[in-house]
């Protein structure tokens, strides 16, 4: 049966080119960078190669670059690392759990040793306003956190202005941008951001390895300690092969967004949008934002989505819905719950999320599954019958 892979926003698979990239530092190349011998040394360039390509990626300096294992490190790192006791916390309630559990554990310390966070709620559009931002900052601020683009509906968020406000009020600003990677140009400066978090593999480059971006001067405690890797803000043996990975990947991305890939990614995903919301009952959650070209999060009336994304997965679709699995029960997303969604229209919420190699053939073969299913679903659906509320 055809497989159409339409969750790029949880992972992504390794391009060939990353792939090839990589070979030859998990066998013949496979000193450690620390080591002074000539196979360290071939460790080390590669490592600072890979430092190099991240830095044009970023806009930043080689020296403000930090390999980690990827984006829950990156975000659990700014968090951790900068707050202290009685600190001031903005963030908001659609980010990632890295960073709502993070924000939870600060809090937890007591309330002499806690901080107090305060969670900024979108509009019903996904957006975060910059002027809740502006009022959420209070004299013991020390520390903004804001997602580049939300994992679920793909709305970018205005982080530009974030990064002014964040100048303007002498408060430090991190940056998840680990779902804008590869979809939208990364630029630290322009940003304003003194951290940003990155993971490979939701750019085609492998699991388990990241970068963060953090800004010269900026009074970060390392979250891991031991060795001396990576100017002391890292401990740990540089993952080589992955490191070169992820270099390898953010080049290619590089590359998308100059040569219309991301262009032509946009167009495929507004033509499934179009295609989807010609079901009846069907809406965008999140549509009226500027969105990652590759997201779109769409609720169907009178249908379960955990049934939803069942059903599709048995014809070859596999797509992602609007709930998560917690402690065992499903729980309706926070992030369409914080939009202002009720619990059935989250719950009936599925994300497709298009890799940069998606064809025009993945999208009509996900034209064709998707009315059927929902058609199936609403036949046999007891909400739909109105027998059930
Ligand atoms: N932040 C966002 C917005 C994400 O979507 C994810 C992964 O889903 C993460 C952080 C965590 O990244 P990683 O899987 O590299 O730990």
């Amino acid at each position: 049966m055809k497989r159409v892979y339409m969750d790029a926003n949880a992972t992504t698979p390794l391009l060939p080119e990353v792939m090839e990239a990589m070979r030859p530092y998990w066998m013949e190349c496979f000193g450690n960078a620390s080591s002074i011998h000539l196979d360290g040394q071939r460790a080390h360039a590669a490592l600072e190669r890979a430092r190099a390509t991240m830095a044009e990626f970023f806009n930043c300096h080689d020296a403000e670059v930090v390999f980690n294992s990827g984006g829950t490190e990156g975000d659990n790192t700014a968090i951790f690392g900068l707050l202290h006791p009685g600190d001031h916390f903005i963030t908001t309630s659609i980010e990632h759990s890295a960073v709502l559990r993070a924000a939870d554990r600060v809090a937890q310390r007591g309330p002499q040793l806690g901080v107090a966070t305060t969670f900024v709620a979108p509009q019903s559009c996904g957006l975060i306003s910059p002027a809740d931002i502006l009022r959420a900052i209070r004299p013991e601020t020390r520390l903004i956190s804001v997602m580049l683009a939300n994992n679920e509906t793909g709305v970018l968020q205005p982080v530009e202005e974030i990064g002014k406000i964040a100048a303007d009020t002498g408060v430090f600003f991190h940056i998840d941008a680990v779902q804008g990677a590869g979809k939208i140009k990364i630029d630290t400066r322009r940003f304003g951001c003194h951290l940003c978090s990155i993971s490979a593999h939701k750019m085609h480059g492998p699991k388990g390895v990241g970068a963060m971006f953090v800004r010269r001067g900026t009074p970060i405690e390392p979250l891991l300690v031991g060795g001396s890797h990576e100017r002391r803000q890292r401990a740990g043996t540089e993952n080589v092969p992955g490191i070169v990975g992820l270099a390898k990947a953010a080049e290619l991305a590089m590359h998308s967004l100059e040569d219309g890939t991301i262009d032509r990614l946009a167009k495929l995903r507004d033509r499934l949008e179009a295609g989807v919301l010609q079901i009846s009952g069907t809406g965008v959650n999140g549509g009226s934002a500027p969105r990652a070209a590759n997201t779109t999060n769409i609720w169907f009336d009178q249908v379960e989505g955990e049934a939803l994304v069942i059903s599709m997965d048995l014809k070859g679709v596999a797509v992602s819905g609007g709930s998560a699995c917690h402690s065992g029960a499903t729980e309706p997303s926070h992030v369409l719950m914080a939009m202002g969604l009720d619990k059935t229209r989250a719950r009936a919420s599925l994300r497709f999320s298009l890799l940069k190699t998606a064809t025009e053939a993945d999208v009509d073969y996900v034209l064709k599954v998707v009315p059927e299913a929902v058609e199936h679903l609403r036949a046999i659906s007891p909400v739909a019958a109105g027998t059930a509320g």
